[in-house]
């Protein structure tokens, strides 16, 4: 199964991606994550794409594409199987993607759109905590770790990001409306494109999401 989950910032795609992994045995790669490492090590595609990152606006494509092909070529049994998520973000990134699905002979099976109202997600975002080490994601309300303040997977100490701050959010749902339409035409003209309802319980929306994907897998089979 080879997806790409887009919504807006805090609609559960890192979420999803991470159930979809662990039980549909997928790679999960999302390019918030690939960032914020190349960020935290300092390399040099980590310091040109930082002052993008903090100001919640988009990282050049030239970059991101360059981040995602390096990513893709150094895990090789991840290209049968994967969740991707936050890349492709603009109608370029989508079409270095399919360029680069195109010379290993690979095809997407579903680009599921994560559909959650704006004023739901401030209030999503503030109670947000992450895990720096194992990537994995909380909420203070709707998914509090068992130790407050630490990751259940790995025990690693819970942060919050510095762009989950309300106008930072605010700047990165601007730019998600601004740039959206046309990523999902293009996935809709071939196609690909199914949008699950991303609101009420994690799990839910996880039995919702593959519903879709596997309904959407047979009506393509059947044409
Ligand atoms: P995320 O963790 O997906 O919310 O991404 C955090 C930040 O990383 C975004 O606000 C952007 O600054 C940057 N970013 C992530 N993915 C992309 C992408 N595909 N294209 C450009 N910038 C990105």
């Amino acid at each position: 199964m080879r997806l790409i989950l887009i919504g807006p910032p805090g609609s559960g795609k890192g979420t999803q991606a991470q159930l979809l992994a662990a039980r549909q045995q997928l790679c999960a790669i999302g390019m918030g994550d690939l960032l914020r490492e190349a960020v935290r090590q300092g390399t040099p595609a980590g310091q040109q794409a930082a002052p993008y990152v903090q100001r919640g606006e988009l990282v050049p494509d030239r970059l991101v594409n360059q981040l995602f092909a390096e990513h893709f070529h150094r895990h090789p049994a991840c290209a049968h199987r994967f969740v991707l998520e936050g890349y492709p973000r603009t109608r370029a990134q989508a079409e270095a993607l399919e360029q680069l699905l195109d010379a290993e002979h690979l095809r997407l099976d579903a680009v599921v759109q994560l559909v959650v109202p704006d004023e739901d997600i401030v209030q999503r975002l503030s109670g947000r905590r992450i895990c720096p080490q194992c990537h994995a994601s909380y909420h203070l309300m709707y998914h509090p770790p068992r130790v407050p303040g630490r990751c259940d997977q790995c025990g690693a100490a819970l942060l919050q990001r510095a762009d989950d701050r309300e106008e930072i959010v605010r700047q990165r749902l601007r730019i998600y409306h601004q740039t959206y339409g046309e990523l999902l035409r293009y996935y809709q003209e071939r196609g690909l494109l199914v949008p699950v309802p991303g609101q009420g319980e994690i799990e839910a929306v996880y039995q919702r999401l593959l519903q879709a994907v596997q309904a959407l897998a047979g009506r393509r089979g059947d044409g």
